[in-house]
């Protein structure tokens, strides 16, 4: 039997290595689920792909553990373009965006894998002692070394401060999680288009491909493109709450007409 560390980068997974040190418990093995958007494209932002390489070389460097990192035999793209039978509809079709009900994604790219990997082992998870509303997912074979060592979300934050192991993600505009998520707010969705065309660019090829709708609310990724247009040709107020009808009659256009 190993002990495993599944290990996001976040600051409660990473502090997991100062609490089981703390606590002298065993550790076999760091690993972490890669990701890809493409074969050749990350799911993380690259100011994120850049910090798990630098906190890589500090565990090797602190714990003489190579941190493993695993993926699934296909990228989100190939999963999106897979066919399946669409009991509903009763057509063959592709998988498209994930839907909020039946999310393909964390089970065909990440937990899936995990599974596998912890069978049979102790697996360490990142749950803060100040989060008990996830200790349910806390078994004798899954632990929280923070729960045990009583380490809060504040403490591991500071942990990984003191340590230079703190992603990007606390302290820019960056997200974690995959920059394709369709569960990111609008605010990100507007960063990603600002920041990174070329994945935005993905995304509305995907847009157009998708039988699903990308936002559960029912609007696509060129509903969110139309109204961010409108946004920097100022012809949407910002200072007001947005409405979707606006992307076909826009407030600023009429205040121009008088
Ligand atoms: S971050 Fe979003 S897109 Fe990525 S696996 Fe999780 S739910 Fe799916």
């Amino acid at each position: 039997m190993e002990h495993i560390l599944s290990l996001s980068y976040g600051k409660d997974s990473l502090a997991c290595l100062g609490a089981i040190e703390e606590l002298g418990f065993p550790l076999d093995r760091i690993v972490h689920v890669e990701v890809w958007a493409t074969d050749t494209i990350h799911a993380d932002f690259p100011e994120m792909v850049e910090f798990k390489e630098k906190a890589d070389a500090i565990i090797k460097d602190r714990y003489g553990i190579e941190v493993e990192h695993i993926s699934s035999e296909v990228s989100y793209e190939e999963q999106f373009y897979k066919r399946r039978f669409n009991k509903k509809k009763e057509i063959d079709c592709i998988y498209g965006f994930p839907c909020v009900r039946g999310n393909w994604c964390n089970d065909r790219l990440k937990t899936g894998l995990l599974k596998k990997i912890n069978k049979g082992n102790i697996c360490y998870i990142g749950i803060a002692s100040d989060e008990p509303n996830r200790f349910h997912n806390l078994t004798d074979e899954k632990i929280s070394p923070l729960v045990e060592a009583g380490w809060t979300e504040d403490m591991c934050r500071k942990w990984c401060e003191e340590n230079d192991l703190l992603s990007p993600i606390y302290t820019t505009a960056t997200r974690g999680g995959c920059w394709f998520c369709h569960n990111q707010g609008v605010g990100q969705l507007r960063l990603l288009r600002k920041i990174y065309p070329e994945y935005w660019a993905l995304m509305l090829k995907w847009d157009l491909d998708s039988p699903v709708t990308f936002h559960a609310d029912g609007h696509t990724v060129h509903d969110f493109d139309k109204r961010f247009a409108l946004e920097d040709a100022e012809l949407i107020p910002m200072d007001r709450q947005f409405r979707w009808e606006w992307l076909n009659n826009p407030p600023g256009t009429q205040m121009r007409l008088f």
